[in-house]
């Protein structure tokens, strides 16, 4: 492939986004009459994590293991070798690994979060800070549960909705030498970078402040670890924001994302469209730290907790994500949506990053107060009207304080996933065009209230109900302004 700026390439004429891919497996979707949808949501107790995938039309919970996997991943699990130790499938994966993030030592784990808890337990002591540019919920458990304390340093304006911002996921300079001023060096297990940070809406890094954040890092004597499960999407922005890499390679972006962390761990669930996960570094001592523990929790080294066909699938994955058409695709529908949205009002992160489509739910049902949950109200009358499914990022998703009140997250989001090469734009338009009659509708939203509710990750099992008739008068709009149509 020629060296030339891509972003114009996928897309015909009118900022529509173009599949670079052709369908050949197919998985058939039920759009049920919209009162089965709301018997389905009351049911799962107003929580999208209890819906059965029977009762969804779009699934957009998220992208951790739902991507579509490739005609070259599928054929390379045919020839997975089954052994316990020293399988061949291993040694492919290796190798991927080798060559795309250009580090030598490869340790397999069962998915992203098992890599977190062994970097914890051999990297963290009691009384030490993390610094980095955003927690993601797993990430941050494994780091408390050793002793650890997170210290996020994004930007001030970094959780602004919208925003012009190229690289919102960036790490503050000025606040990593205050970290190291305050707690000092030997306080600080290492630093983190998230690529397309999950949690504040995909968004990317620029390569200049991993350069800056590398410098303070070696000035100090620390490690810095890269959480690479969303590293392509990232390249991507990078290769599309950055000037300096307007004509650069995904493979020579990655490479040099990678020359600046002396560890990286990521989720396969995300990065390779498969499952499973893997550490690797360039450091035998770093290397051997870990050897022993992954072995005691995950597996033998030469599979680590995976089944030898992900490996093989994951091997082929790895090489695809230097492939522009194959990492540009979600940002690129992400956009696409963003844009639709954005242009008619409606409260969306800004600029569109990885992942998915954020709504903002304070802005969106202004009307709802906090306290009764607006991402979680938005995210049970969007599946009422429309059968899409996405994720509360909000409230919800937070936890109570000692006292028992809520404590109020920072964004009440709605995340509309955006899993590779999955939804097609007629999808894409559809979502568009139902939160547009929903945001027209706002007003008959009202709040939600907790049935019972889990001392533990509250938002994967409770189940709440509406505060109101509110569900009622929805459907009767909808009836009203769509008949019989679903
Ligand atoms: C998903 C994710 C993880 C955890 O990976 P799992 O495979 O789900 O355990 C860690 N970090 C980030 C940034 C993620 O998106």
């Amino acid at each position: 492939m020629t060296n030339q700026n891509n972003a114009i390439r996928f897309y015909s004429g009118h900022n529509i986004p173009v599949e670079l891919h052709k369908v050949r497996i197919v998985q058939k979707l039920y759009l049920k009459p919209i009162d089965e949808r709301k018997a389905a949501m009351e049911e799962a107790g107003f929580n999208t994590f209890l819906l059965n995938t029977k009762e969804v039309f779009l699934d957009m919970l998220t992208d951790s293991g739902t991507n579509a996997m490739s005609d070259n991943q599928v054929a390379s699990m045919l020839q997975a070798d089954d052994a316990y130790a020293g399988s061949q499938s291993f040694y492919r994966m290796e190798a991927a690994l080798r060559d795309v993030f250009g580090k030598h030592y490869v340790l397999p784990v069962h998915q992203g979060r098992a890599a977190e808890n062994i970097i914890s337990q051999v990297f963290i002591k009691k009384g030490d800070v993390i610094p980095m540019n955003y927690h993601f919920t797993t990430t941050k458990e494994h780091m408390e549960l050793n002793g650890g304390k997170v210290l996020e340093i994004y930007a001030d304006d970094a959780l602004q909705i919208k925003s012009d911002k190229p690289f919102k996921g960036n790490i503050d300079i000025e606040k990593l030498k205050a970290v190291f001023t305050e707690y000092g060096k030997d306080r600080v297990a290492f630093v983190r970078m998230e690529a397309s940070t999950n949690l504040i809406g995909g968004q990317p890094f620029s390569m200049q402040n991993m350069r800056d954040v590398k410098k303070i890092c070696d000035e100090n004597g620390t490690m810095m670890v890269l959480d690479a499960s969303l590293i392509g999407e990232n390249a991507w922005f990078i290769k599309q924001r950055e000037e300096e890499f307007k004509n650069a390679e995904i493979k020579d972006i990655l490479l040099e994302m990678c020359s600046y962390s002396d560890l990286i761990y990521f989720s396969s669930r995300k990065v390779s469209s498969t499952r499973g996960g893997g550490i690797v570094t360039n450091s035998k001592d770093l290397y051997l730290k870990m050897r022993d523990l992954l072995v005691l929790f995950e597996g033998f080294l030469t599979y680590g907790g995976m089944s030898v066909r992900e490996i093989e699938a994951m091997a082929v994955g790895i090489n695809e994500t230097c492939d522009e058409t194959v990492i540009s695709q979600s940002p690129s529908f992400i956009a696409y949506a963003v844009n639709q949205l954005d242009d008619v009002g409606i409260p969306v992160i800004t600029p569109p990053g990885a992942l998915g489509c954020h709504i903002d739910a304070k802005g969106f049902l202004s009307h709802v107060p906090q306290q009764e949950y607006p991402a979680g109200a938005l995210a049970s009358a969007l599946f009422i009207i429309s059968g899409i499914r996405g994720m509360e990022r909000g409230s919800i998703s937070s936890v109570r304080d000692e006292n028992g009140n809520d404590i109020l997250a920072d964004v009440e989001l709605l995340r509309l996933a955006f899993p590779r090469r999955v939804f097609t734009l007629s999808q894409t338009m559809f979502v568009v065009d139902r939160v547009k009659w929903l945001y027209d509708n706002r007003n008959l939203v009202g709040g939600l209230e907790w049935v019972e509710e889990p001392a533990l990750l509250r938002f994967f099992m409770g189940r709440l109900k509406a505060k109101t008739d509110w569900p009622e008068k929805l459907v009767a709009k909808f009836k009203q302004d769509f008949g019989d149509s679903l």
